[in-house]
């Protein structure tokens, strides 16, 4: 005995069997039942959900022995010849592979003449938007006026494509795609009767891939069914169909937030070795980190996500370990990754750079948290310890508390240097501190923190330090902001020219885009307190462009492309960004950011 394949052998044969369609169904039936079957009608939708069926059940109905009839009987001579495609009065056409105006031609030919032994004559089109524009007003006519003896039964997946003067002469009808449950509930029933045992979950996975069709579901029930004999195991499903299980999925994910590249590897290579299809891999590779996404930022992720309420749970916990840009990061590199597997002809290759790409990923550190790293360093936390590895200097230059961050020394060093409080500087100053001498010149009155000092000692009022002055000592300035602001430092070394005017200290650029981070009011502060604590004189800082008259804050309108890219050259956070990641600037964009 041959096997006749499922979507044979479980065509639906009644109007009840009928999977999905209810309404459809219901207004065929009345029409029936009125007798107010229209004489062209379209059946419309994708693929698998009973266009063809619809068409031969109204076929049935209209010419059983009983009929016509919303029940046909199934057992009378014009039934049982429908549901084994040989009636004489019914005639199926492929639209696709008769299109042309001749076979239309012929079909008029043959439609004059009263059916052979039935009631009526059924012409059943399928694919009919195939047909050329000639055939099509060659059937326009007949569908004004078709004979009484005549049904048309259209079926299409491409509604659209059918001209609106055929369109307006059917009745339509628009197949919906079949509702999983509806699926579900056709194909447990067809495991049943044949006698197959296989789970719930395998069965939930074919309604899923069948994508609301029922025939596509029936081919893989079909495909299944033969792999795995009686007894279906969820591994013969997720073999049949080349499916990735969720497991490796949330493996694999797992292995690229981690950044453990390795373990993505030899993941992919044991999935690759079951033949598993790789763009379904990544795809469902996607649809994971898009979960992951979901759960970050919705308050309702569940609404949107459709998976096991234990795979939810641990997704929402591996969600929460991650921030939401990091996320949509690792999201955009998968994505790119499965773009490019679907040109490649080397998929595999194109998946392992993705996820090379992924795992690096995290070692991204985003720009803000990286700005704020940077300023964490120069307001001392950081870099206290660096001070502590250049004890003579420090020394010298000032007194360093161990332990104490630079910020707390800082404060100590204003102390001393303006008019004291007696009784603070009586408990914070050890008595090291008013010797500021000139870098690189050995401590003459020293006192380092660890000589014993008494604090009484410190009751004399302090003498004010030596001022430097700024010409002769401005490169260990620039060494002095060094320690507590890079960028800044950097950016002195480009003004053109330094001086003193009276209380005033006046930078010059040659370049506005050269100071331009200077300028901020903050950035003003920082350098006036530098230069302020380093030559020990109450200065103000000016600044002047070369060519310009002003001094003070500079006009920063009016840049041109091209001092933009220069100032972005310069950008002090750029330069530091170099130095502390030991890079160098390969690309300057000014213009609006494309792919
Ligand atoms: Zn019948």
């Amino acid at each position: 005995m041959s096997y006749l394949v499922l979507a044979r052998k479980w065509r639906p044969q009644t109007f009840e069997d009928v999977v999905g369609q209810q309404s459809v169904v219901r207004t065929i039936q009345n029409g029936i039942e009125r007798n107010r079957v229209p004489h062209a009608i379209i059946f419309s939708g994708v693929r698998g959900v009973g266009k063809t069926t619809l068409a031969r059940l109204v076929a049935k109905a209209l010419n059983c022995q009983e009929g016509p009839t919303k029940v046909p009987c199934n057992k009378c001579e014009h039934c049982t010849e429908i549901t084994g495609g040989n009636a004489i009065d019914i005639h199926e056409i492929d639209g696709a592979s008769n299109r042309g105006i001749q076979e239309i031609r012929e079909l008029k030919e043959n439609i004059r003449f009263f059916p052979t032994k039935s009631r009526y004559k059924i012409i059943i089109i399928d694919e009919v938007h195939m047909l050329t524009t000639e055939a099509f007003n060659a059937l326009l006519k007949t569908l004004e006026e078709p004979p009484e003896h005549v049904f048309f039964m259209f079926a299409t997946t491409e509604l659209h494509k059918i001209p609106i003067t055929i369109l307006s002469r059917c009745q339509r009808y628009e197949l919906q795609k079949v509702a999983s449950r509806e699926l579900f509930e056709f194909f447990s029933k067809i495991a049943k009767e044949e006698k197959v045992n296989i789970s719930d979950w395998a069965l939930n996975i074919i309604v899923r891939e069948a994508g609301g069709s029922v025939r596509d579901g029936l081919s893989l029930l079909d495909q299944i069914f033969s792999f795995g004999g009686d007894e279906i195991s969820d591994e013969d499903v997720i073999q049949v169909l080349g499916l990735v299980d969720s497991q490796v999925i949330s493996s694999m994910a797992a292995a690229i937030l981690e950044g453990d590249l390795a373990g993505g590897l030899k993941l992919l290579d044991d999935v690759t070795s079951y033949g598993i299809d790789l763009k379904r891999l990544a795809n469902d590779l996607l649809y994971y980190f898009r979960a992951l996404l979901i759960c970050r930022i919705s308050a309702n992720p569940e609404k949107l996500i459709d998976v096991p309420d234990q795979e939810f749970d641990e997704m929402r916990k591996t969600a929460g370990l991650h921030t939401v840009e990091s996320l949509q990061l690792y999201f955009n590199m998968l994505l790119k990754g499965a773009e490019e597997m679907q040109y490649s002809s080397h998929p595999r290759l194109a998946l392992e750079m993705a996820l090379i790409r992924a795992s690096e990923a995290g070692n991204v550190i985003p720009v803000t948290e990286l700005l704020g790293k940077l300023e964490t360093m120069q307001s001392g936390s950081v870099a206290a310890p660096i001070q502590k590895e250049t004890p003579p200097r420090a020394s010298v230059q000032k007194p360093i508390v161990q332990g104490k961050t630079i910020s707390d020394t800082v404060k100590k060093e204003t102390a001393v240097a303006r008019p004291p409080k007696p009784k603070q500087q009586k408990k914070e100053v050890s008595g090291d501190v008013k010797i500021e001498k000139p870098l690189k010149e050995e401590p003459v009155e020293t006192k380092t923190a660890s000589q014993p000092t008494t604090e009484e000692g410190t009751e004399e009022p302090v003498s004010q330090p030596p001022t430097r002055e700024v010409r002769k000592n401005w490169d260990e300035f620039i060494q002095y902001v060094m320690d507590r602001k890079k960028w800044m430092a950097h950016t002195l070394r480009l003004c053109s020219s330094v001086r003193e005017e009276g209380t005033d200290l006046i930078l010059k650029f040659d370049d506005p885009s050269d100071c331009k981070m200077l300028q901020t009011k903050e950035n003003i502060k920082f350098l006036t307190e530098f230069s302020q604590d380093f030559f020990q004189k109450e200065f103000k800082i000016g600044i002047t462009i070369k060519g310009a008259d002003s001094q003070g804050i500079i006009n920063q309108d009016g840049t041109g492309p091209q001092e933009e890219r220069r100032a972005l050259a310069n950008d002090p956070l750029v330069q530091m960004a170099t130095e502390v990641l030991d890079g160098r600037v390969v690309n300057i964009r000014t213009g609006p950011r494309s792919r």
